[in-house]
């Protein structure tokens, strides 16, 4: 009997159709071992963070929101002008990967594109996947989060586009370090908010609220990632006749609505319980109806 590796890697030879040097006789992507060391020292993904990525769920082999991922990563290349990625090549990468993690039931799939070796003009492109870990936790106990001045305005997006924000850049180390001051604070998540008191994201997932009788996302305009998983319970919502919205959104309505969630496409649904130390309610059937949906969702 064959055991699922733990990860799988793939490197893509030719990310791009629109990078310098012809690559027709060279084969469209290689596996290699996803232990070994394999970008340059000067690639510019790493020396700069100047790349883009996508994190797609994987459920029992199969990607989850594909198309939606393909779209927003083509629509970040764009915001650095990285040149095109190539989507069927991509796709072929994610779909190699995504089969040799086929035993997982729940698996993270990485698409990583940088600009490439300093001075080279070629982009380097790879797929990483790997068996997810346990979100049990999250999705049903749900989260403390705090939330963090971002320190830019809410409208930077037309003010200020190279500022990059609603794009999926390798330049997360921001991200990280908001995370790691909620742990600091006894929190497990961040909601940033904007510099001038607007609710906009977490640092890997987006904020859902049900208030009202709707469920509601913050935007629109707000230089905040598109995210996948809202929009697929969005589509939830509708087909269950639930109204749906984008609204500017305050700290105060992080407390007052009847639900709040981060959502993302690996942990998928997780309530949030907490909001800067003070408890808030959670919802339970709600929650378990999101979570089955985005596990069930077979494209
Ligand atoms: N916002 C940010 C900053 C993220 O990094 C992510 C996901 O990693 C999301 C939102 C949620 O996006 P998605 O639902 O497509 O995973």
């Amino acid at each position: 009997m064959s055991t699922t590796p733990a990860s799988a890697l793939v490197i893509l030879n030719q990310p791009s159709r629109h990078a310098p040097g012809s690559l027709d006789d060279v084969a469209p992507m290689r596996f290699v071992d996803p232990d070994a060391f394999h970008v340059g020292v000067r690639d510019l993904g790493i020396t700069r963070g100047d790349g883009i990525f996508e994190t797609i769920g994987a459920v029992s082999g199969t990607p989850q929101a594909l198309e939606a991922h393909l779209r927003r990563f083509a629509r970040s290349a764009a915001a650095l002008d990285l040149p095109e990625p190539d989507l069927d090549a991509w796709r072929a990468a994610i779909a190699a990967v995504t089969d040799a993690l086929a035993g997982h039931s729940e698996a993270a799939i990485k698409t990583i594109y940088t600009r490439g070796i300093e001075g080279d003009g070629r982009p380097t492109g790879w797929v990483h996947g790997f068996a997810s870990s346990d979100f049990t936790a999250a999705r049903q106990v749900g989260l403390r989060v705090v939330t963090l001045d971002r320190g830019y305005r809410h409208d930077i997006a037309s003010t200020s586009p190279w500022l990059l924000q609603g794009a999926k850049t390798l330049s997360y180390a921001v991200n990280s370090a908001a995370l790691r001051e909620a742990q600091r604070r006894g929190a497990d998540d961040v909601i940033f908010v904007s510099s001038d008191g607007v609710v906009l994201e977490g640092p890997t997932s987006t904020v859902l609220l049900f208030r009202e009788g709707q469920l509601v996302t913050p935007g629109p305009g707000l230089a905040i990632l598109d995210g996948t998983t809202q929009n697929c319970l969005f589509a939830f919502a509708a087909q269950r006749g639930i109204p749906t919205a984008l609204e500017l959104t305050t700290i105060e309505h992080l407390h007052s609505a009847s639900a709040v969630w981060l959502v993302s496409s690996v942990r998928h649904a997780a309530p949030v319980t907490a909001v800067d130390g003070i408890p808030r309610a959670a919802e339970s059937e709600l929650t378990a109806q999101f979570n089955r949906y985005l596990a069930e969702r077979d494209a």
